[in-house]
């Protein structure tokens, strides 16, 4: 049973262990903490960075209940940066059976070199038509490749650093925050990190 990651930043509190791992709902806010964003418990913190500029993002992590009840929302209203609620599966979990069509992210654990890691997730997002978000670390520590369904049926692929030489956002969590970054419309092409929050 893995545990949800270690907090990093500051006034973010450890995610609480998911008790079904593997699979979970991905809240992301992109307020940071202390400027009222909408997710005030069980968050974890990550900076995204663009050639342009960078931010902060909190997610959180809920359990998949009985049903799959839907998790509440930020209790902030949707301004310049919509928040996000996503369902993501681990590829390697057992419950890719049950919720692998539902997912709205998919997550490969296992590193793989650059041209294996593309293909790896031009076929998770083949083989599950519901997802829009596939994501499978590099070889590279602190690097992933990122896969992401486009409106005209294609994929398109981009290389994230996540960490660098420094502590590493597990990829579920770089997952999340790519897709958030998506969906809300901001283009993938102008992401260049997720990396842990630094510390104050
Ligand atoms: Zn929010």
């Amino acid at each position: 049973m893995s545990a949800v990651p270690s907090p990093v930043g500051v006034g973010v509190r450890p995610a609480r262990p998911c008790p079904r791992p593997g699979a979970g709902w991905a809240t992301v806010c992109f307020r940071g903490p202390g400027r009222g964003g909408g997710l005030d418990t069980r968050t974890t913190g990550a900076l995204w960075r663009t050639p342009g500029g960078h931010g902060p993002a909190l997610v959180r992590v809920d359990a998949v209940a009985a049903g799959c009840r839907h998790p509440a929302a930020c209790r902030h209203p949707s301004g310049r940066f919509p928040c996000d609620v996503h369902l993501w599966v681990d590829t390697g979990s057992p419950a890719l059976p049950r919720l692998g069509e539902h997912a709205d992210v998919l997550v490969s654990r296992g590193p793989l070199a650059p041209a294996s890691a593309r293909r790896r997730v031009s076929g998770l997002l083949a083989r599950y038509a519901g997802c829009s978000t596939a994501v499978v670390p590099g070889p590279d520590r602190g690097g992933c490749l990122v896969g992401v369904r486009t409106r005209d049926g294609g994929v398109e692929h981009a290389v994230l650093e996540c960490g660098g030489r420094g502590p590493v956002v597990p990829v579920h969590l770089a997952a999340a925050v790519v897709h958030a970054w998506v969906v809300s419309g901001r283009p993938l092409g102008a992401l260049c990190a997720v990396s842990p929050l630094p510390r104050r």
